[in-house]
């Protein structure tokens, strides 16, 4: 049995909704389609899924959302007539989300989350109804009826254990299943969404519930591509990947596969494959526990911006026992999460996302660092990019590290810091946002272009 999921793009209108029809009917055993909202059919368009948040909005501050739920509806309404589905359906979607915008507001947080989550439940009743128009036996399920529970943590769920029992029951039921992506169930029974694209995380789960034999994730792209198109024209394809070199990748700012939607797969040894919907024969990405390693130590390139860095130094830091704690303490006073920690004798820096801090924060954090922890410097820099080289083979090599460093000295790019994760499967490079893209270019020439003798 396979668990097929299909993103926004994949289902942005009629013709990529009969793309979709076709993989579905290509394959018996592909059993469960999990389906995201309708995305954007070009770059400038907007998302469904956005939409449904201003809408929401709107309707929140009393504001008139006429405009936008027009929209909305002509979206699905444009999908339905590009089928032939008659109106019913649109009558359907229309009806659910008039009665949701209509409904309790007493929790703006319940609120806004079961509109935007509204956006997959309408286009799985939309896809399941397009697929029995063409003669299939499909059925759409509510993750209610499923038993998808996750925890009450809006816009950042987690999936319960007991979910996965649920689901396997899943197994038991005839046809095809059109199911919604993105949310679940709190134990009280209203809707809550994981983050943002998360619909990866529920082909992930569901795959995980019913013992699928692979988990195949239907994108945009041919492939996982070793570095960002954006920054390197047509850079090389990735064949395959191990769940932690995805992860890693991901993390580091890959959007091409939600970095949470791994553990589910994972942990049930389930390999999944990253296929595009616009050419499904192409052999895609596939990531699995373990791989050959015949392709050096780097496999990919990943790299974000938005970063800060909070720098402290003091001296004889390295015998204070309790400092790195008592630091962390201030951070999470705060609510502040971070990301990496690299540290020296007498310094230690600690890297985070930067929209977390602003200047009136900033100034606020370095002078309680400087009191209570009597530092003799504290810094912070800000508009940092991460670059990170992923590969499981940089375990068995020597000297990547030093030809990673070469490559962006070559390049004339200041290193800000370096850091290697314990696992020996990812290292990263702060620079200076400036000069994210030129760095990144230079380590793919290294890892990638240049022929070693
Ligand atoms: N529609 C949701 C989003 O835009 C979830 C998804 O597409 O996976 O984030």
């Amino acid at each position: 049995m396979k668990v097929v999921k299909f993103g926004g793009s994949s289902l942005a209108s009629g013709e990529q909704v009969k793309k979709v029809y076709n993989i579905v009917t290509s394959d018996p055993d592909r059993k469960i389609v999990v389906v995201s909202a309708p995305g954007k059919r070009n770059s400038s368009d907007i998302k469904v899924t956005d939409l449904l948040i201003s809408c929401a909005d709107k309707y929140l501050k009393n504001e008139d959302a006429s405009d936008i739920f027009g929209t909305i509806i002509d979206r699905y309404h444009s999908i339905a007539k590009e089928l032939h589905l008659s109106n019913d359906i649109i009558q359907t979607i229309t009806d659910d989300l008039l009665s949701l915008l209509n409904g309790d507001k007493s929790n703006p947080d319940s609120f806004i989350e079961s509109v935007k989550a509204s956006g997959e439940d309408n286009n799985a009743k939309l896809i399941a109804a397009f697929f029995k128009h063409q003669g299939l036996d499909a059925h759409y399920v509510s993750p209610k009826d499923a038993g998808l529970l996750v925890s009450n943590d809006p816009g950042n769920a987690q999936v319960l254990p007991e979910s996965y029992e649920r689901l396997y029951e899943l197994r038991k039921k005839s046809g095809i299943i059109v199911f919604p992506g993105f949310f679940g169930y709190n134990e009280t029974g209203e809707v809550v969404t994981f983050s943002r694209s998360g619909s990866d995380i529920t082909g992930s789960i569901l795959a995980n519930g019913v013992k699928a034999d692979i988990y195949e994730n239907f994108t945009d792209v041919d492939a996982v591509y070793a570095v960002n198109p954006n920054i390197v024209d047509h850079p090389k394809e990735i064949r395959e990947l191990t769940y932690r070199e995805m992860r890693e990748l991901s993390y580091g700012g890959f959007s091409v596969f939600h970095d949470e939607a791994l553990i589910p797969a994972f942990r049930a040894g389930i390999p999944v494959n990253v296929k595009n919907t616009n050419n499904p024969e192409a052999p895609g990405t596939k990531i699995v526990n373990e791989r050959e390693n015949t392709n050096g130590p780097v496999v990919g390139i990943a790299s974000d911006e938005g970063f800060c860095s909070i720098y402290v130094s003091k001296y004889l830091m390295n015998r204070e026992i309790g400092f790195g704690r008592r630091l962390l303490l201030i951070l999470e006073e705060f609510g502040l999460s971070y990301e990496h920690i690299p540290s020296g004798i007498d310094d230690i820096t600690v890297i985070l996302r930067q929209n977390q801090i602003d200047e009136k924060l900033e100034d606020y954090i370095v002078k309680r660092i400087i009191e209570d922890l009597q530092a003799d410097e504290v810094k912070i820099v800000r508009n940092l990019a991460l670059i990170m080289l992923v590969g499981e083979g940089m375990r068995q090599n020597v000297g990547t590290a030093a030809r990673a460093s070469k490559a962006l000295a070559e390049a004339n790019v200041n290193i800000e810091m370096i850091n290697q994760g314990s696992s020996e499967v990812s290292m990263m490079f702060g620079v200076k946002e400036a000069v994210e893209k030129k760095a990144v270019q230079a380590l793919y020439e290294e890892f990638f272009v240049r022929v070693m003798v």
